[in-house]
């Protein structure tokens, strides 16, 4: 058990599928050899098989309590890190012509490989996109599974990693984990997944993902920090909801569900009795809770448009950056990332237990010039 729970919160209704998330996490973390299919952050389109190809038909998770193996996705599933042919399109000496860029060999699936085809049929298909990384759950049947006591919950935070000193391999974890958040690197034979950037978080700085996106729909937070926007979200206005609940996890990465437009009936008006999206597939997405956390969202919606004041739309709205971070809003330039230390997370409390930011340089636990974005 953690003494305190990191969580981040993200407002679909703001994803524009843009990706940024994806390669902010790619340049940071997964360059090196034996990861160059891994995607820890991926996006995806819903309704979609997604990444990996089929995951929600996978299986892992508890269900009545009880530990599900599942399925261990195959590099196939993930999806290659494709070659091009750069070198004879830019290079090439054909100036544009008689080549274009593509990959070799003949791929059937990668990481976005349905997006924005979504579900439904004129005039009423719908999608929304689906960032996902690890949910460092509370529940993590990850760590369950692992026989080598390999993977660990850290006190401090709840972030959920992976000792790769530990890890033989086995793979227990990828089968456990049912939202297939974790990749097998064949170079050096153990598991990696999302570390929620926990050398950024020891010094006040939120994951990459969340500080590069440019729709700033991402909120990072401890979840009973109540002046800060994840307690705000999850707990007081109850719009942010898991993703799957009844896999049994508990997962700390939560969704305010996308809004749902009316339907348009068979000569072209739009019937407010429908909804575009079924509700059943939201459910099934979401579970029940996503039904009440819509009819939150719109009442709100309402008031501020009637001029009233909403705390919710002020918050979802995200008028400053640094708000969206419940405290992690150091600039990561005022940090010396090369300085050896190795203290345990050297984090100074403020009165909300929040990192309370310094311009001081103190030990870091990672060392990574990388960390810097
Ligand atoms: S960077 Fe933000 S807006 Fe772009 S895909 Fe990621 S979560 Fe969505
Ligand atoms: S999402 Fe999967 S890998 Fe991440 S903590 Fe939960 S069970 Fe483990």
């Amino acid at each position: 058990m953690s003494k305190r729970q990191i969580s981040m919160v993200l407002d679909l209704n703001k994803c524009i599928g843009c990706n940024t998330c994806s390669i902010a996490c790619k340049t940071l973390w997964t360059r090196d050899e034996g990861m160059e299919y891994m995607w820890w952050n991926t996006v995806n389109t819903l309704p979609g098989k997604g990444t990996p190809k089929n995951w929600e038909e996978m299986g892992g998770g508890f269900r009545d309590g009880k530990a599900k193996p599942g399925h261990i996705p195959s590099r196939d599933e993930f999806g290659e890190a494709w070659a091009f042919n750069y070198t004879e399109v830019f290079e090439g000496g054909k100036k544009g012509k008689g080549s274009h860029l593509q990959p070799a060999g003949k791929p059937e699936w990668g990481p976005n490989w349905d997006e924005d085809q979504g579900g439904g049929s004129y005039p009423n298909g719908y999608s929304f996109y689906m960032p996902r990384i690890c949910n460092h759950c509370s529940n993590a049947a990850c760590l369950e599974a692992c026989p080598r006591n390999a993977i660990e919950k850290r006190s401090e935070d709840g972030i959920v990693t992976i000792n790769e000193d530990r890890c033989r391999g086995y793979r227990f974890c990828m089968s456990a984990c049912p939202y297939k958040k974790i990749y097998f690197n064949e170079q050096t034979k153990t598991a990696q997944k999302c570390i929620f950037c926990f050398p950024r978080i020891d010094q006040g700085v939120a994951p990459a993902c969340a500080r590069q996106c440019p729709g700033r729909l991402r909120f990072v937070g401890y979840r009973d920090d109540e002046e800060a926007p994840i307690w705000k979200l999850v707990e007081k206005w109850k719009v942010a909801i898991p993703l799957h609940p009844e896999y049994g996890t508990e997962p700390n990465v939560f969704y305010v569900p996308p809004l749902n437009p009316a339907a348009f009936d068979e000569n072209g008006n739009i019937d407010e009795s429908k909804p575009r999206i079924p509700d059943e597939y939201l459910i099934s997405v979401f579970g029940p809770q996503v039904l009440d956390s819509l009819k939150i969202l719109k009442a709100e919606m309402a008031k501020r448009k009637a001029g009233e004041p909403s705390e919710l739309m002020d918050i979802l709205i995200a008028y400053k950056w640094e708000d969206n971070f419940g405290g992690f809003d150091r600039d990561p330039q005022t940090i010396d990332w090369h300085m050896a230390g190795n203290e345990a997370h050297p984090i100074a409390d403020d009165s909300n237990g929040r990192f309370a930011g310094s311009d001081e340089v103190s030990p870091v636990k990672i060392i990574d010039p990388r960390a810097n974005a």
